[in-house]
């Protein structure tokens, strides 16, 4: 008769796999904005089955002390739990940074600390000369590597933080010592230098520590020589790094589920990097080392001062009034959203406002930029939670199309994402970045605070177009009032 006799590391394995399915499910999940809650529920469910049965597996077959596990497990549930309620939406880039960097310090500090418990063994098979029991050599790589991605993950982070969140000490623009890219080259080469040599002697700790430091270093250097707006593309890589981080501490600790998830959050980090560098119409290399954003040495212009022609001429504003008028006549109106949308929260306002105008029979849609906002997809998730209708969501290429035959467009809190100085002007930072062509509209109404600069610190000639008028105030405000003035017409 056939019996089937499971080992415990036979269902740790079930259960991971069985996370590893769910992991895989939220992630396609999380692709769409209808299924993207479900999704990262789903993938949560796979995290704690995984850690659940991760927990009982050491507790059960190890002496592993519930000491120092369960008060761990309590304070970072608890710090995770406070960091998710109280961070606002618009800080929500600075917050993955910090997690990212936090990844990458525990793969770093599990790849140190299991060769801290092992070193002993690994000298004694190495003084042998015999392969007892697996290959230390591919584990010790595993640990290097894990110290090199996780450190340099964990200070870049750092500095990412700092820069989204305006931290004083941490320059928003570009620092670039001269030759930043050899000396960044220069510190990979010998850490991974240094990895071979720890491979070859592995009881050399000390050269473990030099490719911390080494590490540490590197990710800092990388890091503060990216001007601000470039953020988005970097918190994406870093994100991809913590996961190849976390995967090489799964081959440390030959954990399966450490090994596939590390692997998912490495890939999908590196395919969202390249989505949004080809949003930016830009390469990663130009990314991590074009300096975009560096302050000009002379002559350069924009309120941000950061480079572009001179801004000159007249902006000219309008009343509610009056653009309620234009609004109620056009067949077409394209809204753009951006940052100052969700600084305002005026998702909700917008919605009604859309819904006067469809009422009226005019066919309104949404032009999305894909880095518009401070996080990818910043600006359906607001809308989304505001319960707009996702097939009025355009993405860029079909939002152009109706922005040439819409008789106004509506700019609600965006600014960089609309600046045509991307088109034509090489001397801007912004050049070559795809843009919303809302000028191509016959009718801009642009709704901001002030004519200051956005994200990328630069003047937006858009706002001195003949045909763009100034809604001057709070986002949610001045929508409220139109929706006013529509519905006295
Ligand atoms: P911008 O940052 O270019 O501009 C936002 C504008 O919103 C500002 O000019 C500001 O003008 C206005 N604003 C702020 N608060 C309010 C308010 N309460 N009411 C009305 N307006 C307000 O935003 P965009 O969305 O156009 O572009 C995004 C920029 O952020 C890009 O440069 C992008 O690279 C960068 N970025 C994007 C990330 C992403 O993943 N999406 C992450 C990090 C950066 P004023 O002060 O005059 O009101």
């Amino acid at each position: 008769m056939f019996t089937l006799a499971l080992t415990k590391i036979d269902l740790l394995n079930l259960a991971y796999l069985a996370a590893a399915v769910l992991f895989i499910f939220g992630l396609k999940m999380l692709g769409k904005v209808p299924t993207a809650a479900r999704g990262n529920r789903v993938s949560a469910a796979g995290m704690l089955l995984a850690t659940v049965a991760t927990f009982f597996y050491l507790t059960g077959a190890t002496a592993v002390s519930l000491l120092w596990i369960v008060p761990a497990l309590g304070l970072g549930a608890a710090i995770g739990l406070v960091m998710a309620q109280r961070v606002e939406m618009t800080a929500m880039p600075q917050m993955v940074a910090l997690l990212n960097g936090f990844g990458g310090i525990a793969s770093l500090l599990v790849a140190t600390g299991d060769y801290a418990n092992r070193r002993g063994s690994f000298v004694a098979i190495d003084q042998l000369g015999v392969d007892a029991g697996g290959s230390p050599g591919f584990t010790l790589g595993a640990i290097a590597l894990a110290a090199l991605i996780g450190g340099a993950t964990f200070t870049g982070s750092l500095v990412a933080f700092g820069k989204l969140q305006g931290v004083s000490w941490v320059p928003d623009q570009p620092v670039q010592p001269p030759g930043q890219r050899w000396i960044v080259f220069g510190l990979l080469a010998g850490a991974l230098l240094l990895t071979a040599v720890f491979v070859a002697w592995p009881g050399a700790w000390g050269v473990l520590l030099l490719v911390t430091l080494l590490a540490l270093g590197l990710g800092v250097l990388l890091v503060i020589g990216i001007g601000g707006a470039d953020m988005p593309v970097v918190i994406a890589l870093l994100n991809s790094y913590s996961g190849v981080a976390a995967a090489m501490a799964g081959f440390v600790l030959n954990n399966y589920a450490l090994i596939i998830t590390g692997s998912l959050v490495g890939s999908s980090g590196l395919i969202l990097t390249n989505i949004m560098c080809k949003a930016m119409n830009r390469s990663l290399m130009n990314v991590l080392f074009g300096g975009m954003g560096a302050a000009p040495a002379a002559g350069g212009s924009g309120a941000g001062g950061s480079g572009g022609a001179t801004v000159s001429g007249t902006a000219h504003e309008a009343s509610g009034a009056d653009a309620a008028i234009v609004l109620e006549a056009a067949r077409q109106v394209v809204v753009v959203p951006g940052y100052g949308m969700a600084v305002a929260q005026a998702q909700h306002a917008v919605k009604e406002l859309v819904g006067e105008l469809a009422q009226r029979g005019i066919n309104v849609v949404y032009a999305i930029h894909p880095v518009a906002g401070r996080m990818p997809g910043h600006m359906n998730v607001l809308l989304a939670e505001a319960g707009v209708d996702y097939d009025t969501l355009l993405d860029l290429e079909p939002s152009n199309v109706q922005l040439r035959q819409s008789d106004v467009a509506l700019v609600i809190g965006a600014n960089d994402v609309t600046n045509p100085a991307a088109r034509h002007d090489t001397t801007s930072p912004l050049y070559g970045m795809p843009i919303l062509d809302v000028d191509e509209a016959r009718t801009v109404f642009v709704i901001k605070r002030s004519l200051n600069p956005g994200f990328a610190g630069i003047q937006n000639e858009l706002y001195f177009h003949e045909r763009t008028r100034m809604l001057f105030g709070d986002a949610k405000k001045v929508v409220m009032e139109l929706v006013n003035e529509l519905e006295q017409i």
